[in-house]
């Protein structure tokens, strides 16, 4: 089972304000500026982010095309490798992490980043990326881990996706 083929679903969550987030990898080489809020966040439990991120499943945060935007200087840093046709995910050449990712399959573009490459402070707390609501576990049915979190569990994408009109959803961002 792959979550690469269409978008989450959208549950209306603007999320934070207008304040940028900040993000980036482990060994600085890539950081990167969220310049509009947070449209959604799920918790993604496919194969392919399983494998990719090392991880039983991964926290994203998803934001309207262009909204992140790499620093000056990290962009030939970041490399990209494209885990299907529509979504490119982009991961740091030195160290490793997983940065961001584009989402061009129509009618969902958005771009996307795992909530843990968030900024933090020196005690390692989230600077805004607390702010930021997860609304649902998706391709739970592919879990390595049971999550007992009241947040709703999904096979695929929720339900309520197909309701959605994801292009006028994200473009109002
Ligand atoms: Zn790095
Ligand atoms: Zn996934």
């Amino acid at each position: 089972m792959s979550g690469d083929e269409v978008m989450p679903g959208f549950t209306g969550e603007k999320g934070a304000e207008a304040m940028a987030l900040k993000g980036g990898c482990f060994c600085g080489k890539v950081a990167f500026t969220i310049e509009a809020p947070c449209l959604t966040a799920f918790a993604c439990h496919c194969t392919n982010c399983q494998r990719l991120q090392g991880a039983p499943y991964t926290r994203y945060a998803y934001f309207p095309p262009g909204a992140i935007k790499p620093d000056t200087g990290s962009e030939e840093f970041a490399a990209k490798f494209n885990s299907s046709e529509n979504l490119a995910r982009y991961h740091c050449r030195v160290c490793g992490s997983p940065v961001w990712g584009v989402n061009s399959a129509k009618g969902f573009e958005c771009m996307g980043c795992p909530i843990a490459a968030l900024e933090r402070g020196p005690d390692g707390r989230f600077l805004g990326g607390e702010g930021i609501k997860l609304n649902g576990h998706v391709f739970y049915d592919s879990r390595v881990a049971d999550v007992d979190d009241g947040v709703p569990k999904h096979a695929g994408y929720p339900p309520e996706a197909a309701a959605v009109d994801f292009g006028a959803a994200f473009k109002s961002g």
